[in-house]
């Protein structure tokens, strides 16, 4: 698809809506005394793009230098929301799946931007998985809203922006002369994020621990296999000031890892093992933290219930992200108050953004204080 396909991509989805007089919608700020009824017609536009990224990215099993995302846009009476579906290759979403998918989005049935709960059902109803997909459409309805009621959405969701965590900030597998420039060029932050698995996991820590003492949390992506020698690790880890364990063993292995989580000193976060909010009562016993992200599980609103579902489960709450546009960070920020710790990186890893929202600094996630998900484009697309 791609280029070809760029002449033709200003496709509206769908249009049309009925007429909103007499709704409960309003314009609140040009009319705060009265509820000015919204009149205009719901659109969704979506343009595919290709973000570059700065460093090839290694994991346990893979390596890439580019991921595939769809941008979406929602239009409604003059209103405007921005949407990302994020796609790395090994999640099995990509161009042609979002693109059919969006394609058989139609919203002419919906009359109100703000029945947010109908429109996602209807939209999750459409096909099953495709969750970036969703996402895409979740975040840009979100913000949207937020952009009508002119509120950033943490304040909607009545979340102090103080209250941010700290972002990591991820090192990929690499040999030591690069993980030690990419841990030299992390010294604004006060955590870092160490992929291990590769079979080099010793020299990885030990040549961060070369150059920084800042707290660190490793990502195994499912790359270790024996249980015993996982848990010798994880004592070694966290004398080396690890504070938690992500997804050490492949999610199908639940013994060894129920066993693990029993034994290890630090709290083991499930990631590859925990999609949706119905995946959460299979966590319980098993991983003592999730990592919710919203391209796996369809967008912010069932992220926000599974922070909750995860509460009333005492599990430690992680907000991660893939590589992805200021757009689908910054969206995932909003929510970020919630959660004990963010991984929040992905648009600090592409060269190519297209966006502008959600910055670090000292380390620290700081909020724009802009409507919605409080970005501003700033390049030529979905125009
Ligand atoms: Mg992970």
């Amino acid at each position: 698809m791609k280029s070809n396909r760029r002449s033709f991509i200003k496709y509206s989805a769908f249009a049309l809506s009925g007429s909103l007089i007499g709704s409960e919608a309003c314009h609140p700020s040009t009319n705060p005394g009265k509820k000015k009824p919204l009149t205009g017609k719901l659109k969704l536009s979506f343009e595919p793009y290709e973000l570059q990224l700065k460093h090839a990215f290694t994991l346990a099993s893979s390596s890439r230098t580019t991921t595939p995302v769809i941008l979406t846009k929602l239009e409604f009476d003059g209103y405007t929301g921005y949407g990302e579906a994020s796609m790395p290759p090994y999640l099995g979403e990509s161009h042609d799946t979002a693109w059919n998918f969006l394609s058989k989005v139609d919203l002419s049935g919906f009359s109100d931007p703000f029945l947010i709960e109908d429109i996602l059902e209807y939209i999750d109803s459409i096909a099953p998985g495709n969750p970036a997909a969703k996402a895409s459409v979740d975040i840009a309805l979100h913000d949207l809203i937020g952009n009508i009621l002119e509120i950033p959405l943490h304040k909607l969701w009545g979340l102090n922006p103080e209250h941010t965590p700290n972002t990591s900030f991820t090192i990929a597998i690499d040999t030591p002369e690069v993980v030690r420039q990419k841990v030299e060029e992390a010294s604004g932050f006060r955590i870092l994020k160490v992929k291990l698995g590769g079979g080099n996991d010793r020299e990885m820590i030990n040549t961060v621990r070369e150059i920084t003492d800042v707290p660190l949390c490793v990502d195994v992506n499912q790359g270790w296999t024996d249980k015993k020698s996982a848990l010798d690790l994880i004592h070694w880890l966290k004398e080396k000031g690890i504070v938690f364990v992500e997804q050490p063993m492949p999610k199908e292995k639940v013994d060894e890892i129920t066993w693990l989580t029993d034994n290890s000193p630090l709290p083991i976060i499930a990631d590859e093992a925990v999609q949706r909010l119905k995946d959460m009562t299979d966590l319980k016993g098993i991983y003592s933290g999730v990592n919710i992200k919203l391209m796996k599980c369809t967008g912010l609103r069932e992220a926000w219930k599974m922070i909750n579902f995860a509460r009333a489960y005492g599990m430690t709450v992680m907000l991660g992200c893939m590589t992805e546009t200021s757009c689908g960070v910054s969206a995932a920020a909003q929510l970020s108050p919630m959660v004990d710790f963010a991984d929040l990186d992905g648009n600090l890893l592409i060269s190519n953004d297209v966006f502008e929202g959600v910055k670090v600094i000292n380390g620290k996630l700081m909020l724009p204080d802009r409507p919605g998900i409080g970005v501003v484009k700033t390049e030529a697309i979905l125009d």
